[in-house]
């Protein structure tokens, strides 16, 4: 029998995946890791504990994939949210199922999924080598020979799976090497953004309530008439914008020019605009006497509720007996279709995924091998797909490292 040698490049989430399928599969694998240790961005996945998949169905997968989810489909059969919830209480490290079918470490410690990882990795004897950054792949007759590394050494392989994951979070290590090797290569890489990201906005007023987060909002995003995004939920004022779930899922179906997007945001959803009319008539009934200012944190946040007025252009100050009727109605009207203009994208690096990457019609689907370099294969991240929050990405990850991790090892040698 052949055996291959298969070498990794990046060892995060898509890597340990697929050193472990080429290693199960028979190949002699070595991970070759920039860092010092495995899985630095798994670390601080959802907040350090780790949102590791989504107890979903593929179907209900894909439509939490807004770039490329049919590109997706073989690699999420082939190993799907609940084939990895058993990977890792088989290899000790049970997982809970929470809100929204999130699944996490029951320690709820991101460190376990990646000691769990690495031990699994051991065992099945790959070569892990850390401080090992991967300057390029090396070819021989068109197909992958081996790759070169930043201080000049070589190691040779029959397969080459880049793993190197996105932008964003660069001292995690991800820091785009996957991108430029595979353009060297030939391959297409389409324009890269941070998506899941914070948004900075065009007005200054969100940075007065920074650290204000508001729950059952709804917030709405439209490009003329239609509607590109409205959920509600929860999101975050901060100090350049708007941040949170909310704010965070919208930025995956931005339009291409940002200032296109109209963004409002409801701030009492569960009313009509009858009920909250109604609802404000009988509270400056009650409380004629009070400033207006004082009387709005009956319906608002404390906070917003002082700058409230302001952004609707009516006087604070004034007692409620003295609200006119027209402003009354600015009030409700505002209250439930608040403009929020948008300036730009945080940061990539500050962003949470991103989109863009090698051009999914460069890869085959059923294998994760390049199209153009025989050998090649790609896993995670660097390729250009993306998700919403809910553990979908890391799931992505897990998947196309394990098909590449398999199909690399098993795809006969020349
Ligand atoms: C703050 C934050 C929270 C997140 N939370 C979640 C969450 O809860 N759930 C979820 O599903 N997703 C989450 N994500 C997204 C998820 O972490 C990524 O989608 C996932 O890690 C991508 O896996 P990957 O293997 O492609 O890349 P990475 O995990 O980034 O791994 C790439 C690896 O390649 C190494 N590398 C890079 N270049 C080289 C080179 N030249 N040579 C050798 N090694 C190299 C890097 O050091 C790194 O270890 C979060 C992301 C961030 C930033």
């Amino acid at each position: 029998m052949v055996t291959h040698n298969v070498i990794v490049v990046g060892g995060g989430a898509g890597g340990m995946m697929a050193a472990i399928f080429a290693a199960r599969t028979g190949a002699n694998v070595t991970l070759l890791e920039r860092n010092q240790k495995l899985g630095r961005k798994v670390y601080i996945t959802g907040k350090g504990r780790c949102n590791v998949t989504n107890d979903c169905t593929i179907d209900e997968f894909m439509r939490e994939v807004p770039r490329n989810p049919r590109f997706l489909y073989s690699a999420l059969s082939y190993f799907t949210p609940q084939q990895m919830m058993e990977l890792l209480e088989d290899e000790g490290c049970p997982v809970v199922v929470q809100r929204g079918r999130r699944v996490f470490p029951a320690t709820e410690k991101a460190s376990d999924v990646t000691r769990a990882l690495e031990k699994t990795m051991r065992a099945l004897g790959v070569r892990i080598v850390f401080d090992a950054r991967v300057k390029d792949i090396v070819l021989a007759d068109g197909a992958v020979s081996g790759v070169t590394m930043m201080d000049g050494t070589e190691y040779a392989a029959d397969r080459v799976i880049i793993a190197t994951g996105g932008l964003s979070c660069p001292l995690t290590g991800s820091s785009g090497d996957g991108y430029r090797m595979a353009e060297r290569l030939g391959h297409t890489v389409t324009p890269r953004m941070g998506v899941l990201s914070a948004i900075e906005t065009a007005v200054q007023w969100p940075g007065e309530l920074q650290g204000l987060s508001l729950r059952n909002v709804t917030l709405t995003m439209k490009k003329g008439k239609k509607t590109l995004y409205s959920e509600l939920g929860e999101m975050i004022f901060t100090h350049f914008g708007i941040s949170g779930p909310l704010a965070l899922t919208m930025s995956c179906h931005l339009p291409d020019d940002i200032k296109d997007a109209q963004v409002t945001l409801n701030l009492k959803p569960g009313l009509t605009e009858q009920q909250l009319d109604a609802r404000m008539q009988r509270d400056f009934a009650e409380q004629s006497r009070r400033q207006l200012r004082n009387v709005l944190p009956g319906l608002l946040p404390a906070r917003l509720a002082e700058i409230f007025p302001r952004l609707c252009g009516v006087d604070g100050d004034k007692v409620c007996a003295q609200i006119t009727r027209e402003e009354r109605e600015t009030l409700v009207k505002t209250m439930q279709a608040l403009p929020i203009p948008l300036e730009k994208l945080a940061p990539i690096e500050e962003a949470i995924v991103t989109r863009g990457g090698v051009h999914v019609k460069e890869i085959d689907p059923a294998t994760m091998e390049s199209k153009l370099v025989p050998g090649l294969y790609f896993a995670g991240e660097v390729i250009d797909v993306d998700a919403h929050t809910g553990g979908y990405n890391l799931q992505i990850a897990w998947a196309t490292g394990a098909l590449a991790g398999t199909c690399a090892a098993e795809a006969p040698i020349g």
